[in-house]
């Protein structure tokens, strides 16, 4: 049987690796927040007391981790995955992070005989825990293929996209049109909610029209229109704002690399840069919707 490190239980990692039990693999789990250890363990994983020890007795090492630098402390810092592992074990690391981090953690891998593929995902925490992700891979074909068997216990749809470090890159483009989305979507509503018209009503139209994109129909950031929406459960992340400024960041600043002029991108991030100062950060992200209140400046503009 493949036994299972994995690394970073927590809002995405937690459901992704309870459906990795379900699917008969053997799970260690480690997080640096002891409670999510405690509530991996409650879902029938072994507790591992560090970075090391989940990665020392694995087969394949998964991480789901927040973002770059937790990347490369987790595989590349002192008692990391690279230094603990056993050769020809198999690095997937799920987390959203910058394509060139992937490709350097990938390197650093192969100089210590292990292997890395990047297998970022899509689709919140309802498909994390449906196991129904999109995960975008890239690898080596043999690699992608050994790691298959786990990846389809956590997404109904796997795509091979190119070597190490596309998986990251498809995954930049996407959140680029969520986040992007997300504000315009909130935008629209507050429009018509100005002009008195039922959202109830708005969405149902635009769900039949050119404006319909999936953020309306599985996050959308009205309250009350889709049961399964963070907005409908007090914008509890979900995926939090914080994650999104991320990515968005990592999509402009890999647009600045390729020198490649991008205006709405910036323009979202900044939402989400200020939703955080007011204390949205750790909600979900389409809470940037409750910042978009009329301004109550009485002078016409
Ligand atoms: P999260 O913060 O809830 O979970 C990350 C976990 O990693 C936390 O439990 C944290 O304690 C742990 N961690 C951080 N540093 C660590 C370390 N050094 N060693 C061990 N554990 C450590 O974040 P999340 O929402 O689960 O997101 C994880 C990744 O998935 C991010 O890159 C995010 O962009 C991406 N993602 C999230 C969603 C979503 O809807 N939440 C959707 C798609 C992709």
């Amino acid at each position: 049987m493949t036994r299972i490190g994995f690394i970073g239980v927590g809002t995405m990692g937690l459901p992704m690796s309870r459906n990795l039990v379900k699917a008969g693999f053997a799970v260690t789990a480690f997080d640096a927040n002891a409670e999510a250890v405690t509530a991996a363990t409650a879902a029938g994983m072994a507790p591992a007391a560090s970075t090391a020890e989940a990665a020392a007795g694995a087969d394949l090492v998964v991480t789901m981790l927040p973002s770059s630098p937790h990347v490369e402390s987790v595989y590349a810092g002192d008692g990391g995955v690279l230094a603990a592992a056993r050769p020809g074990t198999l690095c997937v690391d799920m987390s959203t992070i910058d394509p060139a981090v992937s490709r350097r953690m990938a390197a650093l891998a192969a100089e210590r005989g292990l292997r890395f593929i990047d297998a970022p995902v899509s689709g919140g925490v309802p498909r994390a825990t449906d196991g129904t992700l999109a995960i975008m891979v890239g690898g080596a074909t043999e690699d992608v293929k050994e790691a298959l068997p786990a990846l389809s216990a956590m997404g109904a749809n796997v795509f091979h996209v190119g070597p190490v470090g596309s998986g990251e890159v498809v995954k930049l483009c996407n959140n680029l049109i969520a986040g992007v989305a997300a504000v315009a979507v909130s935008e629209a509503f507050r429009i018509a909610e100005g002009f008195g018209v039922d959202p109830r009503v708005v969405t149902d139209v635009i769900a039949k029209s050119s404006g319909h994109t999936f953020l309306m129909e599985h996050m959308h950031p009205v309250p009350g229109m889709v049961e399964r929406s963070a907005s409908s459960h007090g914008y509890q992340a979900g995926f939090m704002t914080d994650l999104m400024c991320k990515d968005l960041g990592l999509a402009v600043d890999a647009a600045r690399n390729l020198r490649i002029p991008v205006f709405t991108a910036p323009a979202a991030q900044q939402v989400y840069r200020l939703a955080s100062s007011q204390g949205l950060g750790r909600k979900d992200f389409t809470s940037v919707y409750t910042l978009l209140r009329p301004s109550s400046e009485q002078a016409p503009v």
